[in-house]
């Protein structure tokens, strides 16, 4: 398996620090609002990055945080009148609700930066130790960037020409810097800010800290993979890489992967300029596994852009591959053969080169445009080689090999109907009854209408040693 690799800028094998295990760490958002589609890109490119080394048998620890203390956060609690951790719990259960529209997983641990002050107060205390920090008059703490050979590795910046544009551009109260690139690790509380008292001031973390403490904390000092948006690689992850590295002298991440930005209409989403939307914004109007193909239709590394038009091209897409399973789930509960014919088992021996297309494009640094190009190949074969006449084993065979393959990308094909009501319940067992006392009284004609009546409906029948049992297609 290959992955981009934003360090060297090369393909690179992808091999864990411990066979069989994948640790992963991927930026969070700043809990102040609703997440906006921005933050969906990354939120779902990551968690199929995951499903997909979980198929292929891989432990994956996955982390990622939230950023419950920032200035957005404090601005809109004053505003409300509240408490900035009003402000945070609700927009983190808001963003879980996203998550489980969009079927993104839990993350094996969700950290919060509030909950972490105490981590951040130990490293920073290392890093002032060790010569990488200085505390400045007023309290504040800096992190000093030359003190740190590798600043810029990655994000391969010439720090020259960023040092003398940023010495003009050093603005009141930072004139205490040593060095423009120098950035903040701890802060002087300011009036109606959340804080806590350190060795150096009542204040409160810079923003880059929590990454580093959080990662380290649950994942380790050398992680395998971090991830994010491309707009977090300068200064954040330059950032992250300069704390964590002085601290333990290690290599920090083996892997950085980056998403491109998502465009809207081919501009950059702003609130200024009128198209910003939130993730909810989207629900109103699409579901979310709709929202979710479409993340996934492009390369990640490649921008996406945002259209009503390719979001309704993502919704047929997605309602193609839903009829076919649709079909396969209906035709199996018709079945009149149970056993595969040789030619079936010739087509689904055929049907497996498109779980290996699937299998290349994802090993390729995860390029899910073209494994979902092998899904809609899949489905149009299964289209092509199976009807009425087929065996209930075949149908099974891929429909297991559709589901397997959207499953990696996280793709949920299930109907969304309503639960069953107690009423409709009864009357499917009535129906089943029915069928029981026709085969019983060998009227078979009459059987198979009930068992097809009932497929019409969605109902699968199972005859089990325990008698008959059903569930919906
Ligand atoms: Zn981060």
């Amino acid at each position: 398996m290959k992955i981009l690799n934003t360090l060297s800028k090369q393909k690179e094998e992808f091999i864990p620090l411990e066979p069989g295990k994948v640790s992963m760490y991927v930026c969070g958002p700043t809990v102040y609002n609703f997440i906006h589609i921005g933050n969906a890109r990354p939120m779902v490119f990551f968690d199929t990055v995951r499903r997909y080394f979980l198929y292929r048998g891989y432990d994956v620890n996955y982390v990622s945080n939230f950023t419950d203390v920032d200035d957005k956060i404090i601005k809109r609690a004053n505003e409300e009148g509240t408490d900035s951790a009003v402000i945070s719990e609700r927009y983190i259960e808001e963003c879980k609700k996203d998550m489980v529209s969009l079927n993104v997983m839990e993350a094996t641990t969700h950290p919060k930066a509030t909950e972490e002050i105490g981590g951040m107060i130990e490293m920073i205390g290392t890093l002032i130790d060790k010569g990488f920090a200085y505390r400045a008059e007023d309290g504040t703490v800096y992190y000093r960037t030359r003190k740190f050979p590798y600043y810029g590795k990655l994000s391969h910046k010439n720090l020259d020409d960023l040092r003398s544009g940023g010495r003009s551009l050093l603005v009141t109260g930072e004139e205490q810097k040593e060095d423009p690139l120098d950035f903040v690790l701890w802060k002087p509380k300011k009036e109606g800010e959340p804080s806590w008292e350190s060795p150096w001031c009542e204040g409160r973390p810079g923003w880059h800290i929590e990454c580093s403490v959080m990662s380290r904390k649950y994942l380790g000092e050398q992680i395998d993979i971090h991830g994010g948006g491309e707009d977090l690689i300068f200064p954040h992850h330059e950032n992250e890489i300069a704390q964590s590295e002085a601290v333990s002298g290690k290599e920090f991440a083996r892997y950085w992967m980056h998403n491109a930005f998502l465009n809207i209409e081919n501009h950059k989403m702003s609130k200024s300029a009128g198209n910003f939307f939130t993730v909810r914004d989207i629900l109103a109007k699409y579901e979310g596994r709709v929202l979710r193909l479409f993340l996934l239709s492009a390369h990640y590394r490649s921008p996406l852009n945002f259209s009503d038009e390719l979001m309704n091209a993502a919704k047929s897409s997605l309602e193609r591959i839903i009829n076919c399973a649709e079909n396969l789930a209906y035709r199996k509960g018709i079945a009149r053969a149970a056993e595969m014919t040789e030619e079936e088992r010739t087509a689904v021996e055929e049907a497996a080169k498109y779980r290996a297309s699937f299998e290349k494009a994802m090993d390729d640094d995860l390029n899910t445009a073209d494994a979902l190009a092998a899904v809609y190949d899949l489905v149009r074969y299964i289209n092509t080689h199976t009807s009425e006449d087929s065996s209930a084993a075949f149908l099974q065979a891929l429909e297991e090999e559709l589901l397997s393959l959207t499953g990696i990308l996280g793709l949920d094909l299930s109907s969304k109907k309503e639960e069953d009501s107690a009423e409709d319940t009864a009357k499917i067992e009535a129906m089943i009854a029915e069928r029981q006392a026709a085969r019983k009284a060998k009227d078979f004609a009459r059987a198979d209408a009930v068992r097809d009546e009932l497929a019409a409906m969605g109902i699968i029948l199972e005859d089990t040693r325990e008698g008959v049992k059903w569930k919906r297609a």
